[in-house]
């Protein structure tokens, strides 16, 4: 394949470059297909290895030697034990699916970064626990630090934020709820207290200007319930200020009554549980997620008493994003009873790397704020999409923006410059005219820009950060919500719950307290901090990575899209010049061009006509029977497979099945239409769809090599899509 790196005046220049040397090299940052930076690896390992030794040798040289030679020998027949098992598990990991390879176009699985693998192995080895510092005294503060590395690239404030490391995006999207849920009835807390004591203590609704109040003795449950969220989180502070300024009581005392009160509060959720405060307002939790939603916020919903019902799925559009507009019906007509826990704009979905408009999302909270008096939490699950934001954070970019917002997604997209033009080439001959692709899509790039208006942002080192398992992070905007959340336990830590000072927010020593978690590894935290320190979250370090997945994939799709034209060419390159099929098929993605780096596709029978393809209609059943079968031939099912093994799987793919009860007929009713499968079969048996994640970062590097891996893997297809083909033929007659 060509290429032709467009030249635009306007694009960010790389400042890791010197003397035109590329000091921050994405082909260094990875082992390599091949193991190509094997010695610096081993060498890196064992260094480490050998540091560790040291470290242990140096403390108390005087103890004495427990385990000597002679008694190193008996201990023979354990380790030759040991040494046997140990290979068979070795042998057994060669069955492992090669996740590193550019073959493998499937499931969100990929290479891991040379820093985030030593960061991990040296952590591993003085296996620090990241509950406490107590416990993690060096780790515990890279874990603050990686949280302030992500909340900047994210877009929050790094000093005003909280993020930290805990086991992934399910875990992180539970702490998001659970955190709002806290800080939602903080309100009605506040409410009780000043009932009790008839205090006139004003607030700010949603719909208010700053300086505009009302005392929240006059604010109903309805409203109480949607206040701003940066409105709720510091509602406690704020009737300490006034107690203290306003009615001149003394601090000391008025912190401590507020303590109490919230101990022993009707409204405190994580002492009272979320069923008595919810009977005692008689509301209705409603939590809004596109249908795409990973199955993590049904959990989330599951274990913090809502209820898997009360999770509210949101039609998506014929990209796969939240149909905004239908969320705005939804909000709009909520019954009396019912209120919004939470409303969750998913960054990436886990199926097709669609991303909801974070920013249309944003502006219908400033529109339901003014005109219904009524806001709601914004969580964004950004585990798959979230490092997008890398790209998107470069010094020159930070600089004010003039103009509106198309004015600033124009100026991203042409500084961003995200594009490439090329030539389908195979075997030194031309088979297109250049083809453009270029990542400038106002809305994928509002939806990114918008993060920092969220409330909270889930966002996963082990997905594309390619860090090793496990780690996710999930970041708080307000920092402070930590101050609602604390549990006590002495023996980790002397942080207590509560509030303490007016003046400042609490200093993070322990951050178990804080957490769902409990032990955790400050091996994934030295990983991250590694990574992030070494490969920085902008634009020319971990965007680089997310630049060549997102022209890849472009890539992938169009030749997926040229596949029709190309295919007598296919056709001849496997099976001769003389042998073309009766029976012709292509692959149509199911949305076009995809907004990160998965495509998900599906085959679909042709005819000749004349000259060229057309559709011909088949049964959806025929439809599912043909995907199935292609991916049969691009996974190893089981190790029982002996048919196949590994070193003759040339290629991998992934898939899933759009069902009724996830997307409804109305969401893919254009999919289905354009694959002639009718709404009724739909319903009855669901789409097969196969899925390919293009996030390998070697695909590139490989196409200047004159290997061009995604163009073999749609030959690949083609051969195994034919042969499926023709046998489903013949047995048909
Ligand atoms: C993967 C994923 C999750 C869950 O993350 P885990 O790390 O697997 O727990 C949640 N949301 C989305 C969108 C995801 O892609």
């Amino acid at each position: 394949m060509e290429h032709h790196p467009s030249k635009s005046q306007n694009r960010l220049q790389d400042p890791s470059k010197v003397d035109g040397i590329t000091q921050n090299p994405l082909s260094a940052w990875f082992l390599g297909p091949k193991a190509e930076h094997a010695d610096v690896w081993a060498q890196m390992l064992m260094n480490i290895f050998n540091d560790y030794i040291h470290w242990r040798r140096n403390y108390f040289p005087e103890d004495p030697i427990i385990i000597n030679r002679t008694k190193r020998r008996q201990h023979e027949h354990w380790f030759d034990q040991l040494d046997t098992e140990l290979e068979t598990v070795l042998n057994q990991l060669k069955a492992h699916f090669p996740f590193y390879s550019p073959r493998y176009i499937a499931h969100m699985l990929s290479e891991q970064t040379l820093p985030s693998v030593v960061g991990y192995f040296a952590g591993m080895l003085y296996n620090p626990n990241n509950v406490t510092d107590e416990s993690a005294s060096v780790t515990v503060p890279l874990e603050l630090e990686v949280g302030k590395m992500v909340a900047a690239m994210l877009g929050y404030n790094p000093e005003t934020a909280w993020a930290h490391i805990c086991s992934g995006g399910t875990v992180a999207n539970i702490e998001a709820l659970w955190v709002a849920r806290t800080v939602q009835f903080l309100p009605f807390v506040v409410q009780e207290y000043c009932k009790k004591h008839q205090l006139e203590f004003q607030i700010r609704t949603p719909n208010k200007a700053r300086g505009q109040t009302v005392s929240i003795l006059e604010v109903p449950s309805q409203t109480l319930i949607a206040l701003k969220s940066n409105q709720s989180v510091r509602i406690l502070r704020k009737l300490a200020h006034y107690l203290i300024y306003e009615k001149r009581q003394v601090p000391e005392v008025v912190l401590q009554e507020i303590n109490e009160h919230v101990a022993n509060s009707l409204f405190n959720v994580s002492k009272r549980g979320l069923f008595s405060i919810l009977n005692r307002l008689s509301l209705h939790p409603r939590i809004y997620v596109s249908e795409s939603a990973h199955y993590s916020i049904k959990k989330a919903a599951n274990i913090l008493g809502y209820g898997e019902d009360a999770v509210v799925p949101v039609p998506v559009d014929t990209r796969f994003r939240m149909d905004v507009r239908a969320l705005r019906e939804l909000l709009l007509h909520q019954k009396s009873n019912e209120y919004t826990a939470c409303v969750i704009a998913v960054a990436g979905t886990t199926e097709e790397g669609a991303v909801d408009p974070v920013h249309r999302i944003k502006f219908l909270r400033d529109e339901l704020n003014r005109e219904h008096n009524r806001s709601f939490w914004l969580h964004v699950d950004g585990a798959w999409g979230g490092y997008f934001r890398s790209l998107f954070c470069h010094p020159d970019l930070a600089k004010k923006e003039t103009g509106g917002m198309g004015d600033v997604l124009q100026s991203y997209a042409d500084k961003l410059d995200v594009r490439e033009s090329f030539t389908i080439t195979h075997q030194g001959k031309t088979l297109s005219p250049p083809i453009d692709i270029s990542w400038r899509d106002p809305e994928t790039y509002g939806a990114f820009l918008a993060f920092p208006d969220a409330d909270s942002i889930t966002i996963d080192p082990h997905k594309m950060g390619y860090i090793p398992y496990p780690a996710g992070i999930i970041a708080f905007k307000q920092g402070i919500v930590t101050e609602h959340i604390i549990q006590k336990a002495q023996y980790i830590s002397e942080e207590e719950g509560g509030l303490h000072h007016l003046d400042h927010t609490p200093i993070i020593h322990a951050v178990g307290p804080y957490i769902l978690e409990g032990s955790k590894p400050g091996a994934a935290a030295a990983a991250c901090y590694l990574a992030h320190k070494t490969i920085p979250l902008e634009t020319h370090g971990h965007g680089k990575i997310i630049r060549t997945s997102v022209l890849n994939t472009r890539r992938f799709a169009q030749y997926l899209n040229h596949h029709k034209k190309l295919f007598r060419y296919l056709d001849e390159q496997v099976f001769g010049k003389q042998n073309t099929s009766k029976f012709p098929f292509t692959f149509v993605p199911v949305y076009d061009p995809p907004d990160t780096n998965i495509v998900c596709f599906v085959a679909v029978p042709m005819a000749w006509h004349d000259d060229t393809l057309v559709r011909v209609d088949s049964s959806l059943a025929e439809l599912n029977r043909l995907n199935q079968m292609i991916y049969d031939r691009f996974t190893i099912r089981n190790k029982q497979d002996t048919r196949r093994s590994l070193y003759s799987q040339d290629f991998f793919v992934s898939r899933t099945r759009f069902m009724v009860s996830q997307y409804s007929t109305k969401s893919v009713s254009e999919l289905l239409k354009m694959l002639k499968v009718s709404k009724a079969d739909y319903k009855k048996e669901g789409l097969f769809v196969l899925r390919s994640t293009v996030m390998n970062p070697w695909h590139h590097q490989a196409q200047l090599a004159k290997k061009d891996y995604l163009f073999d893997f749609v030959l690949s297809l083609h051969e195994e899509t034919r042969e499926i083909r023709d046998l489903m033929q013949s047995k048909i007659m």
